[in-house]
């Protein structure tokens, strides 16, 4: 466990990424309607940050993006910026809408290879401008934690999710409630960080490269994928139109609690054929929190044997992105299947690949 109270990297720098989302909002004073903020008065308008001696400078998307709109395009953008300045800075906070951030942050944990300074998203559900708003705290904290180092190091050389008090693995994270502050959860692994009167790092669940290598972008994402979420009396023609789609090269299978689905023979033939031409599924559970494990119930043994895989405790939105970023390195299926049950970066609890 570390406690930053933020003494000794006053000369931090950080760049301050804006996408889009509520947090970049403020009142005009003129006509009262939010607008995108200006990042250029950053300090003028966030008189909290003059307090610290961190160099933030900042970009911005043109137009900034309801995160709604991100996709492979936006991630690209994110991950060309961080690259393009990377030896600028010391860390990076992203920010970004609540509603995709999750997809967001699982999508730069694979897209940037050996990432060793921090990238922190972070968003707010009230405008920035608005006096009620979670938007300040989260920021000057995201900067804090972009910008913690010990012994010249990094404390937290991931990307990762900081929202209300809490830092949490990007790839890890779920956006749980569309109303409160405390919006995100990891259900499957710990925070990393809790801030209260001071941070204080759980660097035990921090992932840290063993070697030091070079930062290497992947840019290729492929978006054949879909998600295929079965409920009680789903009928043939629908399982059957998400499995037929042209070019589709994987599915994320959203089942019932550890990792169990209707034994009816039309949709186990329907997953067969579908694997058999390639189509790599990947067994996800609809629950929250938990782990897949086919061989526990008679109704969960029979998926292996159609070939679908167990993307054990990942969340749905780290594998809908693995396997864009899997199959964007060209692989095939055999591979694609190899990589989706190792851990790549922390996504999922079983072995580093
Ligand atoms: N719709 C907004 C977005 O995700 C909500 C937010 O910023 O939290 O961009």
């Amino acid at each position: 466990m570390t406690e930053n109270a933020n003494t000794n990297q006053n000369h931090a720098s950080i760049l301050l990424i804006y996408t889009g989302g509520t947090i970049g909002m403020i009142e005009n004073p003129e006509t009262g309607t939010l607008e995108a903020f200006d990042f250029r008065h950053l300090k003028d308008h966030m008189p909290e940050l003059k307090k610290t001696e961190y160099r933030v400078e900042s970009c911005r998307f043109e137009p900034p993006l309801d995160s709604s709109e991100m996709g492979p395009e936006g991630w690209r953008r994110i991950a060309e910026i961080i690259a393009g300045n990377y030896s600028l800075y010391d860390g990076f906070v992203v920010l970004h809408g609540t509603d995709t951030m999750a997809y967001t942050a699982s999508a730069l944990s694979f897209m940037l290879e050996n990432l060793g300074k921090p990238v922190v998203l972070t968003g707010s559900q009230l405008p920035i401008g608005m006096l009620r708003t979670d938007g300040k705290e989260n920021l000057i904290t995201a900067i804090e934690i972009a910008a913690a180092k010990e012994k010249g190091l990094p404390i937290v050389p991931e990307v990762c999710i900081f929202f209300e008090n809490t830092l949490l693995r990007g790839n890890r994270t779920r956006k749980m409630n569309a109303d409160h502050f405390n919006a995100f959860r990891s259900y499957n692994y710990p925070p990393l960080a809790q801030a209260g009167v001071h941070i204080r790092y759980d660097t035990s669940q921090v992932y840290y490269p063993l070697l030091r290598k070079p930062l290497k972008v992947h840019y290729g994402l492929d978006p054949n994928i879909a998600i295929l979420k079965l409920f009680p009396g789903m009928s043939p023609c629908v399982v059957e139109s998400i499995l037929h789609t042209p070019g589709l090269k994987g599915v994320v299978m959203e089942t019932f609690g550890c990792g169990n689905a209707p034994c009816d023979e039309w949709f186990l033939q329907l997953l067969k054929e579908a694997t058999e031409k390639g189509i790599v599924i990947v067994n996800i559970t609809q629950c929250p929190a938990g782990c897949v494990e086919m061989h526990r119930y008679e109704t969960g043994k029979k998926l292996p044997e159609t070939g679908v895989i167990s993307g054990h405790d990942s969340t749905t939105e780290s594998a809908v992105v693995k396997l864009m970023f899997l199959f964007g390195q060209g692989m095939g299926t055999e591979e694609v299947k190899e990589y989706m049950q190792c851990s790549l970066i922390g996504e999922i609890t079983v072995g580093d690949k």
